[in-house]
Parts: structure tokens; C-alpha cells; sequence
């Protein structure tokens, strides 16, 4: 019955038998069995271009049925995206892990006297954009601790250097907290500090720091920590603004599914508002190194609900993100099955995962992430930072004057 409703509903939205095809048909298999899957009315919404709720997206969460689950994300992924599956071509740069926070999820902050804390200056992070400008980098992803003693003046003088150095360079940074932060630093209304950071040059804000929007977690995961209106708020008036951002969630900590849910319909209600979010980026949380070692981590099986709930539910979404350095570029190739269409970027110089303990791998090249997408059967395009492809031998100089022209 799901077999039938669901090639009905690919052949309808136009996608050729292959992925879709090949789950339906596991799917069927294993309706026969003990396991019968009773999505058939959510098929009829996703057929239908339907909305789902928010109990859909709790039955979705439950549903041990992940060859449905996989082919009902992929029509969605199919009909918005095609067969294409997009990278960026990216560095991280962090300026500074000194936070007068201490998130139990957090490895990368530091107080200052700890071993392991750093600073960069403003010249040492030109030196290192530099030196990445020459492999085609088109984008610099920019995010700190909330650092107790630098004044705003170095975040403006920082991106304003950034920008001297590349004018066409698209400036990523800072998480809402960060933004907060700077607000008590200087005594000003966020508002204002988004509008000068913007004047200074800054293109984007990052989509860290959602976590998990429930009070319940962040009480426990963040204390201190923007409350998820704060988090809402930031983004909306940068939206507001005529600006882009991206959107995350940390999963696979102490959360309920209702809680993903939850978190889940907080963003789809922003988009609905401001259409400001170019991707919601799921992240794969990492305990091995942090004080929450004792948790056991989502599992792969977990990691694909999570992302093929996420397509199905945020309809108002253009682009899911696969981010493979949480979830290994293997499970983020099989991933582009489940509704991701983007696997984020070369992502030079990632630490933050990488300090609790990800395994997931440091920086691919263009080339590996092109083989892997072309291996998971999508076909490879690179995009600029609002998800604008590249066009054959364009460089990035060209895209930032045809955009702007
Ligand atoms: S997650 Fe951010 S705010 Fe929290 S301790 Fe780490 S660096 Fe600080």
C-alpha cells in the first residue's frame, strides 16, 4: 500500500524510478513483514505539496520505517532540488575560544588561564584567509567564545580588514549569543550592533547557538545562553534587514522527540515570516570529549530520520545541510537520499567538533566532495553563500559583480 502510494506520488512529482523507486520497494518488503508502516496518509500531504503538523512530524519521529521515511524526504528533496547536490568552497576561522560561559556540550570554550585557550589578532586571521584566497575560497566562516575583555571595535575592525583584503569575499559570523554579547558589551540594542557589524561588511550571521529551543534543555545544556525568543529575535531583525542566515539544531543530547518538534516548528514559523533562512543545518552532537561523555550519541539510523523529518517538515525551506564533519562523509553521502541537497563545504580549519572528539574528518577539497556527491548518484554544484550556483570556470570575483550589477 505505501509501495503503491509512493511511486504513484514520485511519478506524479515527476522524479524517475531510482532512489525513490528502490526505497519504495524495501519499503514494501518490509510492510509485508512485522513491521507495517502507517505513513500512508502523511504520503498523501507530501503528494499532495501539503503542509505537515506538528503530530505528523512526532509520527515521522517514531516511525522505525526508514525506507519511507528516506523516500518521502527524497520526493520532497527531488521536487525542490533535482538530482543536484551543492558545496561551498569555505574556510573556519575562529578568532578566539576564550567564553565566559561553560556549556556542558562544549569543548572549544575556555576560560583564559586554561590550557588550550587562544586569541587571534586581527593580522593573523588576514594571514590565514590570505594564504586560502589562493584555493578559491569564496567564503570565510567566522565565530568565537564570548570573549570577557575585547571591545566591539575589534569585531568591526576585523571584518572591515577582512573585506579590504577581498572585497568579494562573503563574510559569515557570529552566532546569535555572540551578537548578544557584543549588545552588553557596548550597552547598545542588538538592533543597532546588527547594523553596524553590516556596515562594517558582514554578508551573513551563522546559524549556531539554536541548539535545542526547549527551556527544559537549555537549562540544563546552556544556562546563560540566548533563551530561544532571543535566538528567533536576532535572526528575524537581520532577516528584517534584507539579510540571510542559516539555522541549526543540536540533536542527539538529552532532547525528546517532541522537543525536535518543537524546535523544528519554532523555525518553520520564522520562515513563514521572513523567508530569511537560506538552509536549516542539523548538527550531530558530538559527546566524546565533553562533560556530557556518559551520553550515548544519535545513531545513523537516527542522523537520517532526523534530516528526512527536517525535509518533510520545513517546507517553507529551499536547502537541508548535510554536514559531514559531525557525520562522516560516508553517512552524509547517504544522506543526500534522506532531503539533504548540500553538504555545507571544504570547511578549512573546523575545530569546534573537532576538540569534542568528532571523527567526522578535517577539510575536503573540491574534488573529494564532488567524487563523494557524484558517488551518492546527485550531481555536484558548487554555490556561493546564498545558494547561488556557479557557473563552469566563474571565479568569485565574477559571481559578487554579476550579482551586484
Ligand atoms: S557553546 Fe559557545 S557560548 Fe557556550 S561555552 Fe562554547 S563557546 Fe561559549
Amino acid at each position: 500500500m505505501v509501495l503503491e502510494k509512493l511511486i504513484r506520488h514520485a511519478r506524479g512529482a515527476g522524479i524517475p524510478a531510482g532512489p525513490v523507486a528502490a526505497c519504495a520497494t524495501e519499503a514494501a518488503g518490509r510492510d509485508a513483514g512485522a513491521t507495517i508502516s502507517d505513513l500512508a496518509d502523511i504520503c498523501d500531504k507530501v503528494a499532495a505539496i501539503a503542509r505537515i503538523s506538528d503530530a505528523d512530524a512526532l509520527r515521522l519521529y517514531r516511525s522505525r520505517d526508514l525506507n519511507v521515511l528516506g523516500a518521502l524526504a527524497n520526493i520532497v528533496r527531488e521536487r525542490k532540488n533535482g538530482h543536484r547536490a551543492s558545496y561551498i568552497l569555505n574556510r573556519y576561522l575562529n578568532y578566539s575560544n576564550i567564553c565566559i560561559l561553560s556549556c556542558q556540550f562544549c569543548e572549544f570554550g575556555k576560560k583564559k588561564r586554561d590550557a588550550g585557550a587562544f586569541e587571534l589578532t586581527i593580522e593573523q586571521m588576514i594571514e590565514r584567509v590570505a594564504s586560502d584566497l589562493r584555493r578559491g575560497i569564496t567564503e570565510v566562516h567566522i565565530v568565537g567564545g564570548l570573549h570577557p575583555s575585547l571591545p566591539f571595535s575589534h569585531y568591526t575592525d576585523m571584518i572591515r580588514a577582512l573585506k579590504a583584503l577581498a572585497p568579494n569575499l562573503h563574510i559569515k559570523a557570529f552566532t546569535a549569543v555572540e551578537l548578544y554579547h557584543f549588545a552588553s558589551l557596548t550597552k547598545k540594542p542588538l538592533a543597532e550592533i546588527l547594523v553596524l557589524l553590516r556596515d562594517a561588511g558582514l554578508d551573513s550571521i551563522t546559524g549556531g547557538g539554536a541548539e535545542i529551543f526547549a527551556p527544559r534543555v537549555r537549562n540544563i545544556l546552556c544556562k546563560g545562553k540566548e533563551t530561544a525568543d532571543e535566538y528567533l529575535a536576532c535572526h528575524r531583525a537581520w532577516h528584517h534587514m534584507g539579510m540571510r542566515s542559516t539555522c541549526t539544531m543540536l540533536y542527539g543530547h538529552m532532547e525528546t522527540l517532541e522537543e525536535r518538534v518543537d524546535h523544528l516548528r519554532r523555525l518553520r514559523e520564522l520562515q513563514d515570516e521572513t523567508r530569511g533562512f537560506t538552509s536549516f543545518v542539523p548538527l550531530h552532537f558530538v559527546p566524546d570529549k565533553t562533560k556530557l561523555a556518559h551520553l550515548t550519541p544519535a545513531s545513523g539510523f537516527d542522523d537520517l530520520r532526523n534530516l528526512a523529518v527536517a525535509r518533510i517538515y520545513l517546507d517553507n525551506f529551499d536547502h537541508i545541510t548535510g554536514y559531514w564533519i559531525a557525520l562522516g562523509m560516508k553517512l552524509a553521502q547517504v544522506s543526500l537520499s534522506f532531503g539533504v541537497d548540500d553538504l555545507h563545504g571544504t570547511i578549512l580549519e573546523e575545530r569546534i567538533f573537532e576538540m569534542a572528539g568528532g571523527r567526522g574528518g578535517q577539510q575536503q577539497t573540491r574534488e573529494q566532495l564532488e567524487r563523494a556527491i557524484r558517488e551518492a548518484g546527485r550531481v555536484p554544484v558548487q554555490r556561493d553563500s546564498l545558494f547561488r550556483p556557479f557557473k563552469a570556470g566563474e571565479t568569485a570575483a565574477e559571481l559578487a559583480q554579476e550579482f551586484t550589477a
